[in-house]
């Protein structure tokens, strides 16, 4: 098919370019005809232009504009610039029209199942059909501008990195199953029949083996995979700027990512960011904001009132302080001594979804104390919890009792409910912090055994060496997260870079020699051959750009995604396969 060639975007044209002939190509975003003269505005990825057919037109020209032509129509458009008379300074092309000359529909469309018109007033369709039909979805400019601003990130990033001395190496796609601590995503193998690839859900053993091959900075852009549950901000591939450095210490990488978040959000969004980012210990920011990734654009801090809840003849308080680890805590929710009953059975609620067994709480006001547990309590208990947590008449406090971390974390969820209510999170703020000194381990309940709490390649710190065999729980980890407004947006750590070591670590976990060979062989021996020691990070690229695009809807971010059950609703996977594909695989299905 031939055509006219473009010469100008839809975004482009302004006054000093009245008089000129030019080809615009775009899509039908509206037309209508009045007395004669039809309008359309004609849409690209650019902007809108409008384009103007008049009673004097070509007649050709002016059946195809007020008969032909429909909503989503592909068309180019020569015509010579004018000035408008009724000028739009709502758009950046509202001073200027297109006459048009000449249309020739490049394709047609079927009238859209929703309209590309974003209206502020209009809900939007669902989500089931933007996502079925994402081609048209994503033809609405709030959608671009997400993945302009996606693309300029990338290029910040290969460009800072590469500035740095960091060179990119593609890692396997198709790798051996290696758990990092979720589940594996498989891959049959044909010619290998019984046997597997996993789709890795990192590049971690790839890039520490790179250290081990002297590479020593290494950088990618990966795409990672990690068949779990999904929750409303997770995917099952996701992206990751991968990086990772040999003969450094945590301050190195520190340096290097603080220095590439500023760059970014300097080139982005214009703001200039605080450094260096403050630093907490896991330990510090549970105790303080019951979170490992608090946000730290509002204070709302925690008070531990363990001592003075423990002396109430309160059952709850006094069992729990008496129990190794027992924690009371408190959190001051200003003004809260308005909160309603059903306020309080909602945060109850909340409470109890995060772990808790309940909820108490204490509010003042105009100088009367009230609370359910006030009697157990005691009015010189009240008022040292009072004192303790700096509530003010008019405030309540909410209590927690649990064991230490779930009384932190329970409280940190109403933190962050709190501080929404309280409308103390304004997205146009950005408090970035390392989180460090995390707990190598945890204690897993159901498998009855330990599990890392970062990746089973991270370094325990030198000094807690000597615990991993009398109290592995108490071991610091050399690893760190980096958290903006509440989210998790890297983390990393110092690696094990003696075999032995990383051998111990995997015994501790609960692989025999044996097993952990069988799986983890190929690291165990890169690193008998000379491994420098090495740390890296990994930075969570689809919420980095939610924070820079102000969306909660990761989905919004990313392409082509999956629904929360993992489906692509635009082109149908998962889907089923054929008997054929299936037995070339050597594989039976046990349901059908
Ligand atoms: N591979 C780790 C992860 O994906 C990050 C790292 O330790 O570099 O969480």
């Amino acid at each position: 098919m031939s055509f006219p060639k473009r010469t100008h975007t839809c975004g482009e044209l302004r006054t000093e370019h009245v008089g000129s002939r030019v080809v615009l190509c775009g899509w039908v975003h509206a037309h209508r005809t009045f007395g004669g003269v039809t309008f359309i505005d004609l849409r690209d990825r650019y902007g809108i232009t409008q384009i103007v057919v008049k009673e004097d037109s070509p007649e050709h020209v002016r059946q195809i504009a007020e008969r032909t032509l429909r909503i989503e129509y592909v068309v180019a458009v020569e015509g010579t610039v004018r000035q408008r008379e009724n000028p739009n300074p709502r758009i950046p092309t509202g001073q200027i029209e297109v006459l048009a000359e000449q249309i020739t529909i490049l394709a047609e469309s079927e009238l859209p199942p929703f309209e590309i018109l974003e209206h502020p007033d209009k809900p939007r369709p669902s989500e089931e059909l933007r996502l079925r039909y994402r081609y048209l979805d994503l033809r609405r400019p709030s959608l671009q501008h997400n993945f302009l601003v996606r693309n300029a990130v990338y290029q910040i990033a290969h460009r800072y990195f590469a500035e740095h001395g960091f060179i990119e190496i593609e890692t396997p796609i198709l790798m051996k199953s290696t758990p990092e601590g979720a589940r594996d995503f498989l891959v049959p193998s044909r010619i290998h029949k019984g046997k597997f690839y996993a789709l890795p859900q990192s590049p971690q053993l790839y890039k520490q083996i790179l250290m081990v091959a002297g590479f020593d900075r290494y950088m990618q852009i990966a795409k990672c995979f990690r068949d779990e549950d999904l929750r409303a901000d997770r995917q099952p591939e996701f992206t990751q700027i991968d990086v990772e450095m040999s003969f450094i210490t945590r301050d190195d990488i520190f340096e290097l990512i603080e220095g590439f978040t500023a760059r970014v959000w300097s080139e982005i969004l214009g703001i200039e960011v605080e450094r260096p980012f403050p630093r907490f210990s896991w330990q510090e920011a549970l105790s303080r904001f019951g979170s490992d990734k608090p946000d730290l654009r509002f204070g709302l801090e925690l008070t531990n009132i363990t001592h003075i809840a423990a002396n109430s003849s309160f059952e709850v308080f006094r069992s729990t302080a008496s129990q190794p680890g027992g924690t009371i805590a408190a959190l001051v929710a200003p003004g809260g001594s308005q909160l309603s009953r059903k306020q309080l059975e909602e945060l109850t609620e909340l409470a109890k979804k995060h772990g808790a067994r309940g909820l108490a709480w204490i509010k003042w006001s105009d100088g009367t104390v009230q609370s359910p547990i006030a009697k157990h309590l005691g009015e010189s208990i009240i008022e040292q919890i009072r004192a303790a947590t700096g509530a003010h008449d008019g405030d309540a406090a909410l209590i927690v009792a649990d064991e230490w971390e779930r009384c932190m974390t329970v409280l940190g969820a109403l933190r962050t409910e709190m501080g929404r209510r309280l409308q103390l999170t304004d997205n146009a703020r950005f408090r970035f912090a390392w989180i460090v000194d995390f707990p190598l381990l945890e204690w897993d309940h159901a498998e009855q055994r330990y599990i890392a709490r970062h990746h089973p390649f991270t370094a325990p710190v030198e000094e807690d060496i000597p615990l991993l065999d009398t109290e592995p729980l108490r071991v610091r980890a050399q690893a760190y997260d980096l958290v903006c407004n509440g989210h998790e947006i890297g983390g990393g750590s110092i690696r094990i870079h003696r075999p032995a070591l990383q051998e111990r670590m995997l015994t501790l976990l609960g692989f025999s020699l044996e097993e952990a060979h069988r799986r983890f062989g190929f690291l165990l021996e890169a690193l008998r051959y000379g491994a420098p020691p090495h740390g890296g990070i990994a930075l969570g690229f689809d919420r980095w750009i939610m924070l820079l695009t102000d969306t909660d809807n990761i989905r919004d971010v990313i392409a082509f995604p999956k629904t929360t059950s993992g489906l692509s609703l635009m082109d149908g996977a998962p889907s089923e396969v054929s008997p054929e594909q299936l037995a070339e695989l050597g594989i039976t299905l046990a349901c059908k």
